[in-house]
């Protein structure tokens, strides 16, 4: 599952390959990829044209970002958002000058058979001026929804629920704390609900726990100002170096270096249940919490 240092990596790796071109063709290989969000979806051969058809012709004039979403802005104030859910995955791959063809992809890993485009998993195609844009998505959970202007956008309200971004400037320490304050229960269920802070996903939770030397199945009510503070730092640390490292998984593949995503180097409990703790040298434990496997240190988190 792509966590938000992934969907921003792939935001900044995506961004100067794509800005600037203008969308040739669209050809959508599943309609209910275009066609809504959420499990039980429609099929509707209505948006897949109007998906289609509307952005031919159309210059994508930025990515944004709010949560795991992108948003492609696009030249006559139209916009598609991309959310990529478990197993989607954004390939892009320039059109080849010297035989040496450069691929900027992220989201779900790929494999190597997956550098053949498009192949059994690919469902939308972009043809721009300079290459082409592929989304795949192995088990289809993604979408991109096709919007003709920002107002449209905001009537399906997919960012109401959201809290704080932790790139933004509105992510303070005192923002932080006063939202901290009105929630009560268990720390690691209140990050996975993202409606404080986005962008602590099962991995970060973990990490951002362990580096402030507190328990994810803390409640949250008997936080003291200065563990807050110590989230608050951890928060923001870790995941400005997530996006630095190009996420968990892999954000940034050039065929020419073979560069990956580095950031699960350095993970220090994630994934490493039973491992010596790097700072007191015990055993790691892991529990079950909220579904997830959770892993922290009993000694050095209180
Ligand atoms: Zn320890």
């Amino acid at each position: 599952v792509p966590e938000l240092p992934e969907v921003e990596s792939l935001r900044r790796s995506l961004l100067p390959y794509i800005d600037g071109q203008t969308i040739r063709s669209v050809k959508v290989l599943m309609a209910k990829l275009v066609s809504s969000k959420g499990t039980k979806r429609e099929s509707s051969k209505a948006k897949q044209v109007e998906f289609e058809s509307n952005l031919v012709g159309e210059k994508i004039i930025g990515i944004e970002r709010r949560a795991k979403n992108l948003i492609f802005r696009l030249s006559s104030g139209a916009v598609v958002l991309v959310h990529l859910k478990m197993t989607g995955q954004l390939v892009y791959k320039q059109n080849s000058e010297n035989g040496e063809s450069e691929i900027v992809f992220g989201g779900h890993p790929i494999q190597d058979t997956q550098t053949d485009l498009p192949n059994k998993h690919t469902y939308v195609i972009f043809n721009l001026d300079k290459g082409t844009l592929y989304y795949n998505d192995v088990r289809q959970f993604g979408y991109l929804l096709y919007y003709k202007n920002q107002l449209d956008l905001d009537k399906d309200d997919h960012f109401s629920k959201l809290g704080l971004e932790p790139f933004s400037p509105d992510f303070t320490e005192k923002n932080f704390v006063s939202r901290m304050k009105t929630k009560k229960g268990v720390l690691k269920k209140l990050f996975l609900d993202q409606k404080v802070v986005v962008g602590l996903g099962n991995i970060y939770c973990d990490e951002v726990c362990f580096a402030s030397g507190v328990l994810p199945t803390r409640k949250v009510e008997t936080l003291t100002s200065k563990e807050l503070s110590k989230l608050y730092k951890e928060i923001k640390r870790i995941l400005a170096f997530a996006v630095d490292l190009g996420g968990s998984s892999i954000a940034n593949y050039l065929l020419a270096d073979g560069s990956r995503g580095n950031y699960a180097r350095e993970h220090k409990v994630y994934n490493r249940s039973g491992l010596n703790c790097i700072k007191c040298g015990n055993p790691l434990k892991s529990i079950q919490l909220a579904g997830r496997t959770t892993v922290f240190c009993d000694i050095d988190q209180k």
